[in-house]
């Protein structure tokens, strides 16, 4: 066997090293990482996230540590008909050292995840860490019952799952902010913990379309001494998902700068002026629940109503031609306000952004022409707006 073939194999063997420390979105898919092909050993972890993560972080642990072991077999198989026959050189000795090392390296692993998993793993270092949670102060008797907090918050719906990176995610649920890590897995209670987000960076993905991705990192501060801090760092379009669920708002030093994209300006400056207009009282027969969720958005429940209000005059007074005056939409309330503003802002030619406010846009279902001067929050039903 030549030079070339060590050299080759043992980029391969790094490549593959990388692939399983690392795994790539497409390897995720494929299904070829090391926790969905030993799922079966870890259990579930909708039903016990706590122990489902001892035991992956423990795997991947015991994997990791085999696969400097597994390089220098395969070396010998191959290539050990190469090696000098002299036991004695520096070399034989240097290799003879390596060996032990990489046998030593498992051997160490594999007897410390022996000793963690006794007595239903509570010697394990995320064990010992959910211990300092049951203190007096608390309702935790011991790690168990802090384990069982969370996976009772974990198991329902409203918790929050963000993906940082392939081996990372930020979990937050009613009262914990937990991040997983490969080897580890950090934990804060909510309600002694302050979150401070202290950086953002932002990365061009295409230079033609001027895309940009923002990242915002923050710091997750428990206020008790003997739990660690740890950082997180999340893409800037989840940060208010994230702060949704958590009970304390998030601080944000001045130096972090969210970056938004014109639309997203325009629906606060729109939002702005029609928090100005006036409001609109709904009809006693139409109960609030009867209407329904937005039509465009789904997801919240219609708070404008499109009512004229503006005199059909232009920015100097002057009447304007009957061609361009608004007109009476008898529509039910049907839109959000972001909604009606994100319309809005389609319907304007986009190389004019600075005249947008001052332009008409038409009702999505009747195409009544209205301005943002007609654009009423329904009593009651104002919401998002700094006030
Ligand atoms: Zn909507
Ligand atoms: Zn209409
Ligand atoms: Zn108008």
């Amino acid at each position: 066997m030549s030079q070339e073939s060590v050299i080759v194999f043992t980029i391969f063997y790094a490549l593959l090293c990388f692939c399983i420390v690392y795994p790539s979105t497409e390897f995720e898919s494929a299904g070829l990482t090391v926790d969905h092909i030993f799922s079966s050993r870890l259990g579930s972890e909708s039903i016990s996230f706590v122990q489902y993560h001892i035991r992956r972080t423990s795997l991947n642990l015991m994997v990791h540590s085999l696969l400097p072991l597994m390089y220098i077999r395969v070396y010998f198989m191959q290539f050990a008909s190469e090696a000098n026959p002299d036991s004695y050189s520096t070399v034989m000795v240097t290799w003879k050292i390596l060996i032990a090392a990489v046998v030593l390296l498992p051997t160490l692993v594999a007897t410390a995840i022996y000793y963690w998993s006794r007595n239903n793993w509570q010697n394990h270092p995320v064990a010992k860490h959910l211990t300092k949670f049951a203190t007096s102060r608390t309702r935790f008797v011991d790690w168990q019952a802090v384990a069982t907090s969370i996976n009772d918050e974990y198991r329902r719906d409203d918790k929050v799952v963000i993906r940082m990176n392939p081996i990372s995610r930020i979990v937050a649920t009613e009262s914990w902010v937990i991040k997983t890590g490969p080897y580890w897995i950090n934990v804060a209670h909510q309600d002694d913990t302050t979150m401070i987000a202290y950086k953002s960076d932002t990365h061009e993905v295409s230079q033609e379309a001027f895309e940009t991705v923002q990242f915002v990192n923050i710091a997750v501060r428990p206020i008790r001494e003997e739990i660690k801090e740890f950082s997180i760092r999340i893409n800037a379009l989840d940060f208010k998902e994230l702060q949704d669920r958590l009970s304390h708002p998030i601080t944000i030093l001045s130096s972090v700068k969210f970056h938004r994209s014109v639309l997203d300006r325009f629906v606060d400056v729109f939002m702005d002026q029609v928090s100005q207009n006036p409001i609109y009282r709904l009809d006693s027969d139409v109960v609030m629940e009867n209407l329904d969720s937005c039509f465009a958005c789904m997801q919240t429940q219609p708070n404008i109503k499109i009512e004229k209000h503006c005199l059909d005059v232009d920015g100097n007074g002057e009447p304007l031609p009957q061609a361009r005056c608004c007109q009476v939409c008898n529509c039910r309330p049907m839109w959000c306000i972001e909604c009606v503003a994100k319309w809005f802002a389609s319907r304007q030619n986009q190389s004019e952004r600075d005249s947008w406010l001052q332009q008409k846009c038409t009702c999505p279902m009747c195409r009544a022409r209205f301005c943002i001067l007609d654009v009423c929050y329904i009593e009651g039903m104002r919401r998002g707006v700094n006030s």
